[in-house]
């Protein structure tokens, strides 16, 4: 029998290709890169954030209405095997106060070559620059290569071919029109624009607004955002990326209160700005305990003629976002092959004997370790589908 394929080499596709090849199956992996798991990589670069320690039923609760969808995959290969996966390659983990999860190296590469060299020991082969280009007449798989098509003929197929941010490391999003049922794809966990004055812009593009709590349409967030040139972005701003982009597309921007003292409540502020013989500066700095940033932010709120109360408006400042930033720079994708194109065994109801696992899959997650391990948890779901379903 011919070997499995596995197409996309990111977390899930590696994940999918480990699971057969531990059940004794031959896989052949496919990517359209020179080098696998790039965005991997990256992700790595931020501290690689693996997953969260919080209850099974709560980490559910982040993948909104996708939750009921990949609980299955998710409970079946949870938090603490993914934990136990990581640390068997060697890379210990710890837990961060706010409850995620990285590996003590905050890297994704060490962990990322003990894999590789992991899969070769298994038997497992990559073919590098291998674009997935969908199936023939036969049903063979069909891709473009350097040296021009090549034709591969499978049991069968694991597409992993990821969603559509940072299409330059590889997931593109080029393979929406080789399936059905796809939802568009959306930026997630992405930046917003905000039309700052010149003046704030240059001042403080690249300063971090720390312990701030962000609110919008009932939720709010704690964290920590950063000023951009032409807008904001940072973990708290993610947060609520979803419910934002989806209000800008509804009604063409959307207000966002910034809580500058989150710790302080508006009396207690009220007390503290006595107000007297004072500059609105040196009140909002000496009194308020603001960073310069937020007192340039309270400053162009009162530029612009927001004329309210300080306390108030130290609460919840009003933050205008007029767009969201594109998908290029965007840490995921919301959008991608709807679940009702696969079955409980993640297999495609249009093509039988090819599995989808990973975020080419329509869900979104904020960050916080919910996406990786959805990927793995998918990844794995998919080739025990297969191994269930296809015989050797
Ligand atoms: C800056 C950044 C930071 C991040 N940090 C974190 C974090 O800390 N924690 C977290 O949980 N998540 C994080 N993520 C998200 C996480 O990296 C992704 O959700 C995850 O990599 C998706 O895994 P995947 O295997 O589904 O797809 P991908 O990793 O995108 O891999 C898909 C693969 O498929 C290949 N491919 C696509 N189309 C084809 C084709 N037609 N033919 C052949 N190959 C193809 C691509 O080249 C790619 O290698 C971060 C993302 C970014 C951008």
């Amino acid at each position: 029998m011919s070997a499995v394929a596995v197409i996309g080499a990111g977390p899930a596709g590696l994940i999918a290709a480990e699971t057969l090849a531990r059940a004794g199956r031959e896989v052949v992996i496919f990517d359209q890169m020179a080098q696998p798991a790039r965005k991997f990589l990256l992700a790595g670069r931020g501290g690689l954030n693996l997953t969260h320690s919080e209850p099974l039923e709560r980490f559910l609760t982040h993948y909104g209405t996708a939750a009921e969808a990949l609980a299955p995959a998710i409970e079946a290969f949870r938090p603490a095997a993914l934990i136990a996966w990581c640390e068997g390659l060697g890379q210990e983990v710890f837990t961060g106060t706010s409850g995620r999860v990285f590996p003590r190296a905050m890297k994704a590469s060490p962990l990322l070559r003990a894999w590789l060299a992991r899969l070769e020991a298994l038997g497992v082969t990559l073919r590098r620059r291998h674009r997935w280009m969908g199936w023939d007449d036969a049903g063979a798989l069909r891709f473009a290569t350097p040296e021009g098509e090549v034709i591969y003929r499978t049991s069968a197929t694991v597409l992993a071919l990821g969603g559509a941010s940072w299409p330059r490391l590889g997931s593109d999003g080029g393979w929406t029109g080789l399936l059905s049922d796809v939802a568009p794809f959306r930026p997630s966990n992405m930046g917003f624009h905000v039309d700052w004055s010149p003046h704030f812009s240059e001042r403080f593009q690249g300063l971090p607004l720390k312990r701030v709590a962000l609110g919008f349409a009932g939720e709010t967030r704690r964290g920590e955002a950063m000023v951009t040139r032409d807008g904001i972005e940072g973990g708290v701003v993610y947060a609520l990326s979803g419910a934002l982009r989806d209000a800008i597309a509804r009604d063409g921007s959307a207000l966002l209160h910034v809580d500058l003292r989150p710790d302080l409540d508006q009396a207690k502020l009220a007390a503290r700005l006595s107000g007297r013989g004072m500059s609105l500066s040196n009140q909002l700095r000496k009194q308020a305990g603001l960073s310069p940033v937020a007192v340039g932010l309270v400053q162009e709120a009162r530029h612009a003629g927001d004329a309210t109360p300080l306390p108030a408006l130290i609460k919840a400042l009003p933050l205008r976002l007029t767009g969201t930033q594109g998908l290029e720079r965007a840490i995921s994708s919301a959008g991608g092959l709807r679940f009702g194109a696969v079955d409980a065994h993640s297999m495609l109801h249009e093509r039988p004997g090819v599995f989808v696992a990973g975020e080419m899959l329509d869900w979104e997650a904020p960050t916080g370790g919910y996406l990786l391990q959805a990927c793995f948890s998918t990844g794995v779901a998919a080739a025990r589908g297969l191994l269930q379903l296809v015989a050797r």
